[in-house]
């Protein structure tokens, strides 16, 4: 049998249902492309002016004019761009997946210099009409001389053609919705979709609901007004950094992001090589967590917005940023709302990194005390961003501070080499951050849910060199040639715990400090942090004994107290005279009340205790004959 070579046959009536629902499972994006075929057809005829291809009159703008007529069901988007000739419809409209940019862009190569601000390029855009109309009619005027022509279809398939009687040059597209379009996009709902995609497009758009006669009437006898665009042609994005004030950028951010509050400071980003990006980045005031997540980054392409927080571009710690970023490289897919896998989207993310961690570190190193005091905002995400991205960590180093008990801020490398003393919280563990700093050591606060696994990672990242210890880890050294003494405090202690493997250790701890503190080893805590992490998960079943707190009783052998307690005769002291009052227990209770692990039934009963004992201070200390 000889060979035979062929093309396969598509069959549109089949095929065409298909690409619509793969396109375009969002509606609302069908005025997005129409009004993208209008800007680029202004993009166009704008460029032929300044070839001297083609002639604008002088009192003539370019623009995009839309308007909603309710009684009719219609919906007109209209340009006055390069229009459109009866054998370009034929080329451009009537075959699915031909888009005249490549023509355009192949025609005048030579002339076009630079990249051109174009949005189409796929041939696709324009079916996405037949998704919310019954009818779709074309009129349209080139800038040529050569007469009008229209085109209609129902359903993208079927076509009529013939002459227009439109006079003007541009195209005029009538979209006739169906009945669910006619429900869904009221004026209100049109607003708010070209609001969100064509907010910022670089041409002028105006849209006007026409209304009926007598609505009409009322309407022109209030003052007339020019009408203004919808949009901002030129957004801050666009300008250069060098005339913006500060004013402008908060105004910008708070349109945008509609947020009451000032953003903290900002990145202007804008770059030409070796690929195009324009956008400012923000940082907001976060102090809660969780609203800090609903951080947007806009992207947008040639000024039409494309989507919310792509993850292929913006590496997710980012997203506690907001921000708009215009994109016009980006290499979109057909329906413009997903990326390609590229290596340009690796770039592209990359420079951003760069940028947010330059800003953050000349920031630290031009006004450390406005640094400072932004840290409590962006703590989280400078951290977050560290530990998801090695790039941003190498960067941004020295951007890292960490907050000390007094409320200085320290860089890493200003704090002491080795270990770094930590307190969960300002006010807590009062008892040991006062003990290391009468030692002249300097305790910071690491208060956030995040901190431990940042601790972690921060060891890591110092190979060994950096250890964070809590205030309560570490306690000092058994005093030698005590053992006596230690052993008789162990038996008494066991007794009034109710807990016969409770450790103790006698320890030098200075007049100062309390009787008795409780130590906890941070790999003990760091285990059962772990733990609470894998319950917040689900997990359950693991085996107590390895997750079981490593704690000792740690005695303070400075403390006037001890000698006695250890004594024998104290305890029949005690036994005998029967005061209700047990001394070791009270001992032992004052230690965990300054861990603050002292709660519930046993607090009240060390607070009874308390009370009782400076009922019996002021018995022995006040004269009684002034008695009342
Ligand atoms: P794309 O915009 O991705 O190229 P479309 O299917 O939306 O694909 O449009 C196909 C082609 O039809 C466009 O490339 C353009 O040449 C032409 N076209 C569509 N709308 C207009 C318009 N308003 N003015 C002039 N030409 C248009």
């Amino acid at each position: 049998m000889d060979i035979k070579k062929g093309q396969v046959g598509v069959t549109t009536e089949n095929i065409f249902p298909i690409i619509r629902q793969w396109l375009y499972q969002d509606k609302d994006i069908f005025i997005r492309e129409l009004v993208s075929n209008a800007a680029d057809a202004l993009a166009k005829f704008s460029r032929l002016t300044l070839m001297g291809k083609a002639e604008m009159p002088e009192d003539e703008t370019l623009k995009i004019e839309i308007a909603l007529d309710r009684d009719k069901g219609t919906l007109t988007i209209e340009d006055n761009g390069i229009g459109m000739t009866f054998a370009e419809i034929e080329k451009y409209i009537n075959q699915i997946a031909y888009s005249g940019m490549v023509d355009f862009a192949e025609r005048f190569k030579d002339e076009a210099s630079e990249g051109g601000a174009f949005i189409g390029h796929f041939g696709l855009g324009f079916y996405s009409s037949f998704m919310v109309a019954d009818l779709v009619k074309i009129e349209s005027k080139s800038y040529l001389d050569e007469p009008a022509a229209f085109w209609q279809s129902e359903d993208g398939i079927d076509y009529e053609m013939g002459p227009s009687d439109k006079t003007t040059r541009g195209t005029k597209i009538t979209l006739y919705l169906n009945d669910d379009a006619k429900s869904q996009f009221d004026s209100f709902t049109l607003r708010r979709i070209l609001d969100k995609y064509l907010g910022f497009m670089a041409w002028p758009i105006y849209f006007e609901e026409i209304k009926e006669e007598a609505e009409e009437k009322a309407d022109e006898e209030k003052e007339k007004v020019a009408p203004t665009p919808i949009n901002d042609p030129s957004p801050l994005w666009k300008r250069s950094p060098s005339e913006i004030t500060d004013d402008e950028y908060k105004a910008f951010y708070k349109k945008v992001f509609l947020d009451p509050q000032d953003p903290l400071f900002w990145i202007h980003l804008n770059m030409d090589y070796p690929f195009r990006l324009q956008g400012i980045l923000y940082f907001p005031r976060t102090d809660n967590v969780y609203e800090a997540l609903d951080g947007r980054i806009k992207i947008y392409y040639n000024q039409v917005f494309v989507a919310d927080n792509i993850k292929e571009i913006i590496p997710d710690f980012l997203f506690l940023l907001r921000g708009t970023l215009d994109a016009p490289d980006l290499p979109l897919n057909v329906s413009r709302s997903f990326l390609q896998n590229d290596t340009y989207v690796n770039k592209l993310s990359g420079h951003i990194i760069r940028k947010v961690a330059d800003k953050l570190t000349q920031l630290a190193k031009d006004d450390f005390d406005t640094y400072a005091s932004y840290w409590k905002d962006i703590a989280l995400f400078v951290k977050y961003g560290m530990m998801k991205e090695d790039r941003f960590y190498d960067r941004a180093k020295d951007a890292l501070i960490f907050e000390t008990t007094d409320g200085e801020f320290l860089t890493l490398d200003k704090l002491a080499e080795g270990d770094i003393y930590y307190t969960p919280g300002k006010n807590d563990l009062t008892v040991y951050v006062d003990r290391l700093k009468q030692d002249g050591k300097t305790v910071i606060v690491m208060d956030h849910e995040i901190d431990n696994q940042f601790m972690s990672f921060i060891e890591y990242k110092s190979e060994g060199k950096t250890r964070f210890v809590r205030v309560d880890a570490e306690l000092g050294k058994a005093e030698e040639g005590l053992e006596e003494k230690q052993q008789m405090l162990e038996k008494r202690f066991r007794q009034a715990a109710g807990d016969d493997k409770l450790k103790v250790r006698l320890v030098a701890l200075g007049e100062n400090a309390l009787p008795a503190m409780i130590e906890e080893s941070e790999q003990s805590r760091r285990m059962s942090e772990m733990k609470k992490q894998l319950e917040r998960l689900g997990q359950t079943d693991f085996d107590d004994q390895m997750f079981a707190p490593e704690r000792t009783l740690v005695l303070n052998d400075d403390s006037p107290l001890m000698s006695p307690l250890a004594r024998e005769a104290v305890q029949a002291f005690h036994d005998e005279a029967d005061t209700g009052f047990d001394f070791t227990r009270y001992v032992y209770d004052l230690a965990r009340l300054g861990q603050d692990d002292l709660k519930g039934d046993q607090l009240l009963s060390f607070l009874r205790q308390s009370a009782l004992m400076a009922a019996d201070l002021a018995d022995k200390t006040f004269d009684k004959s002034e008695e009342i």
